[in-house]
């Protein structure tokens, strides 16, 4: 364990906590999940490794076209049935799922943490509870779809693509609300991230869940692609980089699939002099630091107004120095592993290119493990508008620091992005709160807090960031016709 309130003397020293791998069973190799059954794919296989130790956790099946088109049908056959199933009795499906998610949520915390790389207590208080909670708000909606204002008809078969940070989470998103519309769905997990929608397959088994509602195929970006370009799916719903979505954009332009894209962001988190700085501090440091700062809406543009520059980045620096990094089981440790080598190289990239255009780096001083991926939590100041690493999507732990003068100042520069998905303020003001929120163009706005999630509150964004809703009664619009 990494600690890097240990090595710079600050802070108390933590004996290592860690969660026991004993409650997770990973075996050796998996097949795909198709038409209810576990098969052996035509494609080959790949690995998928731990990203904090680079120990090899599993082989994995790579789906090929000719799965990607089994998977397809299979979710096609199953489809008529389950939409013509009573909303009451989807439900109880959705509701079965929801509980066997809690049962066994030690277990899945446990494998996304080995898997991802986030700390356990992230994955065990955040990502397993809230994909639970989409299971069971997605649940009570299937018998009052009438009620939604979109009607209540099912578009068909959605291909889903999701990407790696929120693994189990994002499935969840994706697959509570297709399934309780009345939709049957053939949906891919990030390369470096299948075990726990693997896991997800044995759910739906363990729930009795009519074969082929839910598919589940592995592979990299060749079968996401495949499987957004089959003609025999009605919906693509993907979250990921904004390159991927512009492809899968023009993939299916020109078809009668229905579309949401979910992408990458860039979001000011803007603290007002009259904030309570403590606290603010600590919505800065959830906003880029929680989890690994692989978050599409994490606050990574910190926009402070002028007056309070010097204290509050002593205040954020003595905080990030407390901060305490390493092995994901460890139920103290507050930044994990980078999910992948290829992210820590984009990461280290785009830092690189910050300080080659004059920003200042400081970084959390600390020992880094010699295996596994890992990268200080770091902020740059000294950054303008124009800097790269204001405007790029860092993915990970680094945040850019800003500073303005007025709000009409703070409103320019945070919408001085190519991306709208989220943003924060922190005021004490409520009328200056709705006023900035009434002016930001992002889709959510967090007031005195940050990175909150709901499963009954739309999120989604603007301009690059994507279009479509999902979460609450407007996820709904998206799987219906
Ligand atoms: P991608 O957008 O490539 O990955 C997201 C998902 O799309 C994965 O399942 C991926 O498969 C799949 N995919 C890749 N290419 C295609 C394609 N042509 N057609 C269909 N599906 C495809 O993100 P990366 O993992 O490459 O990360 C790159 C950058 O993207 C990050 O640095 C970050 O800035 C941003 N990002 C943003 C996310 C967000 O939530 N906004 C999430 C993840 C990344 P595979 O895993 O096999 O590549």
């Amino acid at each position: 364990m990494v600690s890097t309130s240990s090595t710079t003397g600050r802070g108390f020293e933590y004996a290592p906590a860690p969660e026991s791998r004993a409650i997770v069973d990973i075996k050796p190799s998996y097949g795909l999940f198709i038409d209810g059954d576990f098969v052996d794919g035509h494609g080959s296989s790949f690995k998928t490794i731990s990203p904090a130790t680079e120990e090899v956790l599993a082989e994995v099946a790579e789906a090929d076209d000719a799965d990607v088109d089994a998977a397809v049908k299979a979710a096609r056959k199953a489809q008529k049935a389950w939409a013509r199933m009573p909303g009451s009795e989807r439900a109880k499906y959705l509701y079965r799922i929801a509980r066997i998610i809690q049962e066994r949520s030690r277990e899945i915390a446990v494998l996304e943490s080995i898997d991802n790389g986030k700390p356990i207590k992230e994955s065990r208080d955040v990502d397993v509870p809230i994909a639970a909670a989409h299971f069971f708000y997605y649940a009570g909606w299937a018998d009052k779809l009438e009620y939604s204002g979109f009607g209540s008809t099912p578009l068909g078969v959605a291909g889903q693509v999701i990407p790696w940070n929120f693994p189990l989470l994002m499935l969840a998103w994706k697959i509570a609300p297709a399934l309780a519309c009345g939709n049957t769905v053939v949906l891919k997990p990030a390369e470096t991230t299948p075990l726990t929608a693997l896991l997800f397959a044995e759910i739906c088994q363990q729930a009795d869940l009519p074969p082929g509602v839910v598919n589940l195929i592995t592979g990299a970006g060749g079968t996401g692609s495949a499987l957004v370009s089959h003609p025999g799916i009605d919906k693509v719903a993907f979250t990921g980089s904004t390159d991927v979505g512009r492809i899968i954009a023009k993939a299916v332009a020109g078809t009668d699939k229905r579309v949401t894209l979910e992408l990458g962001g860039k979001a000011a988190n803007i603290v007002f002099d009259d904030a309570a700085l403590d606290q603010a501090v600590e919505g800065i440091v959830n906003g880029i630091f929680f989890n690994q700062g692989h978050v599409c809406c994490a606050g990574s543009r910190l926009l402070v107004q002028e007056n309070i520059f010097e204290d509050l980045l002593e205040r954020l620096k003595r905080r990030m120095s407390t901060l305490r990094m390493g092995d994901p089981l460890d139920k103290n440790t507050d930044v994990g592993a980078i999910n992948s080598g290829e992210q820590l190289m984009r990461i280290r990239e785009l830092s690189e290119i910050g300080d080659a255009e004059g920003a200042e780096r400081w970084e959390v001083a600390c020992d880094l493990p010699t295996k596994g991926f890992w990268f200080p939590p770091t902020l740059f100041t000294g950054v303008s508008q124009a800097h790269r690493i204001a405007r790029e999507e860092i993915f990970g732990p680094v945040l850019s620091v800003l500073t303005f003068r007025t709000p009409s100042e703070a409103v320019a520069k945070a919408n001085n992005s190519p991306f709208g998905l989220s943003a924060g303020i922190w005021t004490e003001k409520g009328s200056r709160i709705l006023q900035m929120a009434s002016e930001l163009r992002a889709g959510v706005v967090w007031a005195n807090t940050f990175n909150k999630f709901d499963p009954t509150s739309p999120f989604g964004g603007y301009k690059e960031s994507g279009y479509g809703r999902e979460g609450g009664r407007h996820g709904l619009e998206a799987y219906l016709r």
